[in-house]
């Protein structure tokens, strides 16, 4: 059947439920947006020109929410607990239903049973007849809830699972053997799931996915409105917890800075009075429902984060109401080798800053990032914002049509099932003919530093996505991941694409010398060592790993172009 986009969120508001603090804030917030995602339905549907999309049987199973899995959060709601995966839930929600699938909603074990027609009880009771949905979205709580509760069936219909991923999982966490082996075991990873069906916060590691969640935004009366009445030495501190004011204390901190030049307020929760990490030169509002913070947002000139929480959605909300957030840089960046945080997360990542998206994907003028321990930086970082005349922005991929048109994109042709097609690398002759159509003929892309060589074969992979017309491939330094290699020569790496360069003829395209070219299993690989003239070609699929890096090697690297502010999509992806 064809999916027909839907604007009325009735439906899906009753099938959210009731009777939980954490179930009322997504409600609240799936009505406040509402009007925006009916807006975006209709912009979208227009722009995709009746191209066909499938409606999809679809069971969203969020374990996080469940008793079972202790259910942390749903009390913290109203107490300065985390939200940011409420948030994304509620518009992950939102844009299924909205894109017109049949959608079912499960947050408890109970539920989760009925649907997949599992007998109730304790126990592993496998699954026997085919899966009634085409797909789950769920996350590593409702994983381990699948596993326990369909036995080994989950093996069998593991490629239809999404695992919604806030920070990410690189593959060498994935695989279960490799990350025994090797020391990348962590509480959460080694499923052996394909690394693309992981879905993330925002755009980290190419190897996921990237999901995201959608921001408030603007129209143009409403921007103007912004801008005019904008004042000029209000800050709001990103931080709702207490705790999260700590790292305040001590001499002549920068919050005494900011204080010389201007009224800091922030939306701290505190139960009878304020809490004593919070300086009373500070007007504390309080934990705010989404649309005061909002509007409170609207009058700041500046949101300031302390450092924590990592990566979460306020800054964008910040920006998108006109703000400009100024954050600190980490030097050492941050990771799960050396903050408590990031421990046992299934990622080496490091973190230069309390938000790489704010810092890397938006910058200046919207974001400051500067280091909080030099008073003479972070003073003249104030005053420089208090002058600055910001337009209120939100990335495309953060708006409601974005959202929509990312999760349409992958529900369309993200396909973990189907066996991948055999790939034959042609015969290419040495010097192909640059230019040329884009499913044939090489791309010659230079570039400073980095061997470059824009490669398309004249093999077409018609059922690739994305098409292998985005491909193009580069040579990473030493000691460089392809996360890093693509993004300096202006693409982003696409683990889709290592199956067409795990070859000799990329090597050999590329000028490579080889003295031997073995086949691994390394999650480095494909890769060279130019000093022993040593190859390596990748043995296992499910470690191509965007991430991987290794200071004896120079990898091999798949890189596509993405579209200006969605940089989930290539140009011909859509
Ligand atoms: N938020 C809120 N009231 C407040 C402060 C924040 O409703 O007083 C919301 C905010 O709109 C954002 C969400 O909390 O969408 C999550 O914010 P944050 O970036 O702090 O991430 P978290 O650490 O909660 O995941």
């Amino acid at each position: 059947r064809q999916a027909a986009f839907r604007t009325d969120l009735s439906v899906l508001l009753d099938q959210v439920g009731t009777g939980k603090e954490s179930l009322s804030f997504m409600k609240r917030r799936i009505r406040r947006l509402a009007q925006q995602w009916a807006t975006a339905a209709n912009r979208l549907d227009a722009k995709l020109e009746q191209q066909w999309r499938d409606q999809k049987k679809i069971l969203v199973h969020v374990g996080f929410l469940t008793e079972e899995s202790g259910d942390v959060f749903s009390p913290k709601v109203l107490k300065g607990g985390p939200l940011g995966e409420m948030v994304q839930w509620a518009d992950i929600l939102t844009a299924l239903h909205v894109l017109g699938h049949n959608l079912k909603i499960s947050m408890s074990v109970k539920e989760l049973q009925g649907f997949l027609g599992v007998p109730p009880g304790r126990g592993s009771c496998p699954l026997t007849g085919p899966l009634p949905f085409d797909l789950i979205y769920t996350d590593y709580h409702g994983l381990q809830q699948m596993k326990q509760h369909m036995g080994l069936s989950l093996k069998k219909h593991k490629c239809h699972i999404r695992v919604i991923d806030t920070f990410g999982t690189e593959p060498a966490y994935n695989h279960e053997e490799y990350a025994t082996l090797h020391g990348y075991r962590t509480n959460w990873g080694y499923w052996n799931l394909n690394a693309r069906q992981y879905m993330t916060m925002f755009p980290h590691t190419p190897d996921n996915s990237f999901m995201g969640f959608v921001s408030e935004e603007l129209n143009e009366t409403e921007k103007r409105s912004i801008q005019q009445n904008k004042v000029n030495n209000m800050a709001v501190v990103y931080g709702k917890e207490a705790s999260m004011w700590k790292v305040q204390q001590g001499k002549e901190s920068f919050l005494q800075i900011l204080h010389k030049y201007m009224e800091v307020h922030g939306t701290v929760y505190y139960e009878t009075q304020r809490p004593p990490e919070v300086p009373a030169f500070v007007k504390n509002h309080g934990l705010l429902p989404q649309h005061e913070l909002q509007q409170l947002l609207r009058k700041a000139k500046l949101f300031i984060g302390f450092g924590f929480p990592y990566e979460g959605p306020a800054p964008l909300e910040a920006i998108a109401n006109g703000c400009i957030f100024l954050q600190p840089k980490f030097n050492p960046p941050h990771s799960s080798l050396n903050h408590e945080f990031f421990r046992g997360k299934p990622t080496s990542r490091e973190v230069f800053s309390q938000h790489p998206y704010a810092e890397q994907y938006i910058g200046r003028p919207h974001v400051m990032t500067v280091d909080y321990n030099n008073s003479v930086e972070f003073d003249s970082a104030i005053k420089e914002i208090m002058r600055t005349k910001v337009e209120p922005y939100l990335p495309y991929e953060y708006t409601c049509e974005g959202m929509l048109e990312r999760v349409h994109a992958y529900i369309q042709h993200q396909d973990f099932c189907a066996p991948e097609p055999p790939f034959i690398p042609a015969n290419l002759s040495r010097k192909g003919s640059a230019g040329g159509s884009r499913m044939m003929g090489p791309l010659f892309v230079p570039l400073p530093n980095t061997t470059a060589l824009g490669w398309a074969s004249n093999v077409t992979a018609p059922s690739a996505w994305p098409p292998l017309s985005s491909l193009r491939l580069l040579v990473s330094q030493e000691g460089q991941s392809c996360v890093d290699a693509c993004q300096s020569a202006g693409f982003i790496c696409e683990p889709a694409h290592f199956r067409f360069i795990n070859n000799k003829e990329a090597l050999r395209r590329l000028d490579v010398q080889c003295e031997v070219v073995d086949s691994e299993i390394n999650h480095i690989l494909p890769a060279f060592s130019v000093v022993r003239q040593e190859c390596g070609l990748q043995r296992e699929p499910l470690l191509f790993s965007c991430a991987g890096h290794s200071p004896k090697y120079r990898r091999l690297c798949p890189c596509r172009d993405f579209r200006h502010g969605q940089v989930a999509l290539c140009r011909d992806c859509l």
